[in-house]
């Protein structure tokens, strides 16, 4: 009898394992069942980091829609980040990153960078000059792209480590979205690598423990592969690693530094992060 519960027990089990969520690039993000699990996901990450539970997470084919949840009370996730998700904790690192954005108030600071060079020369009528204008502005949001993008990517270590998701995850989705724009090419992509470097060395730093646990998926690894030399040679040179880890030392001041800014800020996004912060530091 005891056997045939263990049977039927482990049968259950394994029909559970079978329904635990796994997607893949064909997966259907605007499917209301999918939806309804990304916003589960959405809450969990925003109620374990104190943040406006108010909100809801919403799917779109729009890259730039970033608005100011703040107002709308609405987060909203680009379809095409999410073609790379596997499991849950590469939906939680999308999510994560995300909001990661909204507590830096970025979607704020490319709009002032946009109002800004559009007031450059605002008499400019020649083709010319509109293609110079046009092309500043390319520069220069894709400049601050990167930068928010890493911001956002630290925050979002955080905000994941204090869900209990796995913070490594984002290294995965980061390396899958890259490879796949550059037609599946382990390319020589500084971009790619810094970025992954920017995630592992903070998590790293900040959660040891985690990396040591590691993050066990194909993607992971060829993620790792690719800034593998790169870690090699600097962590055996003393000195290197010594600066490596002023680095990190000076990235977490300037976190506090912006962190101490958000506590004054009206945003609740910045706000809650910030006491999240502070009280953990
Ligand atoms: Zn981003």
């Amino acid at each position: 009898m005891k056997k045939i519960v263990g049977i039927v027990l482990s049968m259950f089990l394994f029909a559970g394992c079978a329904f635990s969520a796994s997607y893949n690039t064909s997966t259907n993000w605007f499917d209301t069942a999918n939806v309804n699990h990304l916003n589960v996901i959405g809450q969990n990450i925003v109620k374990a980091n104190k943040m406006p539970a108010t909100v809801s997470f919403k799917v779109t084919d729009n890259q730039n829609m970033n608005t100011d949840a703040t107002y709308t009370q609405i987060v909203y996730i680009y379809s095409g980040d999410l073609k790379f998700v596997e499991n849950d904790n590469e939906l939680a690192a999308v999510v994560a990153h995300e909001i990661g954005h909204l507590v830096n108030g970025h979607s704020a600071k490319s709009g002032l960078v946009n109002s800004m060079l559009s007031s450059v020369n605002p008499n400019m009528k020649s083709d010319g000059a509109n293609t110079t204008v046009r092309l500043l502005k390319t520069i220069s949001s894709n400049k601050v792209n990167k930068e928010n993008d890493k911001e956002a990517d630290i925050t979002a270590v955080d905000l994941l480590a204090a869900a209990k998701y796995n913070p490594l995850a984002l290294i995965s989705v980061v390396y899958k979205s890259d490879i796949a724009n550059l037609g599946g090419l382990m390319d020589e992509n500084l971009s790619c690598e810094d970025r992954i470097m920017n995630i592992y060395d903070y998590a790293n730093y900040n959660y040891p423990a985690t990396v040591k646990a590691n993050y066990k998926t194909d993607s992971y690894q060829k993620a790792l592969n690719l800034i593998y030399a790169n870690l090699k040679i600097r962590n055996a040179d003393p000195k290197k690693l010594e600066k490596a880890k002023k680095e990190q030392e000076k990235l977490k001041n300037e976190k506090l530094k912006r962190v101490r800014n958000m506590a004054k800020s009206t945003n609740p996004w910045s706000s809650a992060y910030s006491l999240i912060q502070l009280s953990g530091n």
